[in-house]
């Protein structure tokens, strides 16, 4: 008999379901004029979220846009501005301690452009991918150089936390829904802002699953399921529930606060587009350069080594 360790599945930071997730419940904070085009794709907007995690595989630069390890600049100022991090640090530093906050403005620009552009396909496309980024902006542990626990001894916590418990909590008890997308006049300033809250709770993060570690015995931290005659080894249910109880709301909350912010960020880019009309936009037949480049993605997400750093 197989026995497989799952903490989740293959290579998805927030895990395939939350990520799905937050981009899903995004579409129903839009206003009426972006909800009328954005729902009949919302399929497609949700199912894309993952996408950046597949490039991952296929693309070595690919790594470093999921995060920014915040502790290693531990004392130093990062400028926000990208042109004065470079200044300040280089290319290549900022580079290997991750861009997320500067990605997700070139993501917004890109978005801005398309919807100026009109261009259907690519404003969904964007559209998907940018969610994908905020939604990890607000793990705390996309925010850590101990990104998996793995330099205190809890390899596992970063799907444990991202994807166990959302897996296990999301439909059934949270409450994702978070009023209306709002205009964001400082989309730099917004995601900092995230980014350093991230941060703050990345030490509780680690350390209530410590304290719990001390706490349970192995017997009741993992369980064991049947999945078609392969044996999975999984966090418990009853330990899922005692770290939630612990992390008193945060696991909740940071799905809510990424489901709000990648609303308001798609609201945003339209406005700044000067709010084109959306009326009569529907999503074209797949251009053959994206039918190309979505079937490569899959090929290579099932098939290569991830490039760069690894959350599972
Ligand atoms: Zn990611």
């Amino acid at each position: 008999m197989v026995v497989l360790m799952v903490l989740h599945a293959k290579g998805f930071c927030w895990g395939f379901f939350a990520h799905r997730m937050i981009n899903y419940q995004a579409v129903f904070l839009l206003p009426p004029e972006m909800i009328a085009f954005y729902k009949p794709n919302i399929d497609f907007i949700s199912a894309h979220a993952v996408d950046p995690d597949k490039r991952r595989y296929a693309v070595a630069e690919e790594g470093a846009r999921h995060y920014i390890d915040m502790d290693r600049y531990a004392g130093t100022e990062i400028p926000r501005a990208w042109s004065k991090a470079v200044q300040k640090f280089s290319v290549d530093t900022l580079k290997m301690r991750g861009i997320v906050p500067w990605w997700i403005q070139v993501m917004l620009t890109r978005l801005t452009k398309a919807f100026r552009d009109k261009d259907v396909n690519t404003i969904l496309k964007l559209s998907a991918e940018t969610g994908h980024y905020l939604g990890d902006a607000h793990v705390p542990l996309h925010t850590s150089s101990n990104h998996n626990g793995q330099l205190t001894n809890q390899h596992g916590i970063h799907g444990f936390w991202e994807s166990r418990i959302p897996e296990l909590y999301a439909d059934s008890e949270w409450d994702l829904f978070n009023g209306k997308a709002t205009y964001i006049s400082s989309p730099l300033q917004f995601i900092w802002k995230r980014v350093e809250e991230s941060s703050r709770a990345s030490d509780s993060v680690l350390k209530f699953e410590k304290m719990l570690n001390e706490k349970v015995t192995s017997d009741r931290k993992y369980s064991f399921e049947n999945r078609n005659g392969v044996i999975i080894k999984q966090y418990s249910a009853e330990y899922c529930a005692a770290y939630n109880r612990m992390m008193n709301g945060m696991i909740e909350r940071r799905l809510r606060e990424s489901v709000f912010a990648v609303a308001s960020f798609w609201y945003t880019a339209w406005v700044n587009a000067g709010q084109p009309d959306l009326k009569n936009l529907s999503r074209k037949e797949l251009s053959e350069q994206d039918r190309q480049e979505f079937s490569e993605l899959e090929v290579k997400w099932k098939n290569e080594k991830l490039k760069g750093r690894s959350c599972d």
